[in-house]
């Protein structure tokens, strides 16, 4: 296993790149601790699988180096970088069996015969097919094949780190759930560095400690599932974390207050001068109806989703999301929503300022 650094990292597709707009991965520096499980999410063409091309060897960075432990792999081939891939679709050999699927990494290696069969049987019943070991992989399902294709990936104890790539995309939506939590257990039992690409936020929550959200080219912010959702680095993570994402609203800070159409925000924390766009972030979780604290709301939908209720407002034209208790009525005299202080997040130019004493 392995730490993986990434220096001064780049990439751009075009011979000769002249903007940041150019690139398809902008500058970046960072360090993927050995052993972490890390998700690497964002939405359609924001760089995810270049970023993944460049750490597996597929792709050659246009500048920057990548480093395994201190070994710089920058130029080193697929082959030689010691890996484990899973890509979105089975990769099995129909003719072998699942036994034979599981161990062929193993016997490639030249392991020995009983560390084989040992290591096999436990990584089979870790994904819940020791008794299909003797089965042709011909005629299973999809769901199967790409169980066997995890095993696979997860048979190598010596390698330096199991890239995944969207590997639940396949696999129906019940047995998704079975298999990230075994992805999860698998991780927590072997320890590999493990990093698995997605754009669905849910995956990536359940299954890494570590979130690395992408946006234009860019790592916006690596951090727990919880700091992404109680302190979103970039506006981006604030709106596609969470169900729905945070509001925003444009603001104009001054001091410890923010000035919104029709009211003024308590912020708890202070602020300086703040350039360019600036906006405040609460999640829906911490925004809440009144009747004449906060700033006016016009309530335009209530939808029923399950365990609360959701309030689509809207403030002087800015969407504003509540989320409602069970039992709560919502009535016509809830006219306004007020924000728990410590929740809001401030931002400027679309990143996070930090607040200071007040
Ligand atoms: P998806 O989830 O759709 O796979 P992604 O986040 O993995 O998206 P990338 O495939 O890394 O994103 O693409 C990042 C950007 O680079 C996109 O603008 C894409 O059009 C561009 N790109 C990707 N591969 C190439 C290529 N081989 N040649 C030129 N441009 C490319």
């Amino acid at each position: 296993m392995a730490r993986i650094t990434l220096k001064n990292l780049a990439h751009s597709y075009l011979p000769d790149p002249k903007s940041d707009a150019d690139f398809a991965l902008k500058e970046m520096d960072h360090v993927w601790e050995d052993g972490g499980a890390y998700a690497l999410l964002g939405s359609s063409g924001c760089g995810k699988t270049t970023l993944l091309n460049i750490i597996s060897g597929l792709l050659k960075p246009s500048q920057g180096r990548v480093l395994f432990g201190d070994r710089d792999v920058t130029a080193a081939e697929t082959a030689e970088r010691n890996i484990a891939q899973v890509f979105q679709f089975p990769v099995v050999y129909d003719t072998m069996t699942v036994r034979d699927n599981l161990a062929f990494p193993l016997r490639n290696r030249r392991m020995d015969a009983q560390y084989i069969a040992d290591r096999v049987g436990h990584v089979a019943r870790m994904i819940g097919m020791e008794d299909w070991l003797d089965r042709k992989a011909r005629g299973l399902t999809a769901d199967a094949k790409q169980k066997i294709s995890l095993g696979r990936g997860m048979v190598r104890e010596d390698v330096n780190a199991i890239l995944f790539d969207e590997p639940l995309t396949v696999i129906d939506p019940h047995m998704k759930w079975e298999l990230r939590t075994q992805l999860k257990s698998l991780h927590r039992e072997f320890g590999h560095t493990m990093i698995y690409v997605t754009h669905d936020q849910t995956e990536a929550l359940t299954f890494a400690d570590k979130v690395v959200v992408m946006y234009d080219g860019r790592v916006v912010q690596m951090g727990t599932p919880e700091e992404l959702f109680e302190t979103p680095a970039h506006t981006f993570v604030g709106y596609f974390i969470g169900s729905p994402g945070m509001n925003l609203l444009d603001a104009r800070i001054e001091g410890r207050h923010a000035r919104i159409a029709g009211g003024t925000i308590d912020l708890g924390a202070a602020y300086g001068t703040l350039a360019g766009r600036t906006q405040i972030g609460i999640r829906p979780e911490y925004t809440v109806l009144t009747r004449g604290e906060g700033i006016p709301v016009a309530i335009r939908r209530v939808e029923d989703v399950g365990r609360h209720r959701l309030v689509r407002a809207e403030a002087e034209g800015q969407p504003v999301n509540i989320v409602v208790p069970e039992g709560m009525p919502v009535s016509d005299d809830l006219t306004h929503v007020s924000f728990q202080p410590d929740r809001i997040n401030v931002y400027a130019d679309d990143w996070r300022m930090q607040g200071g004493r007040v």
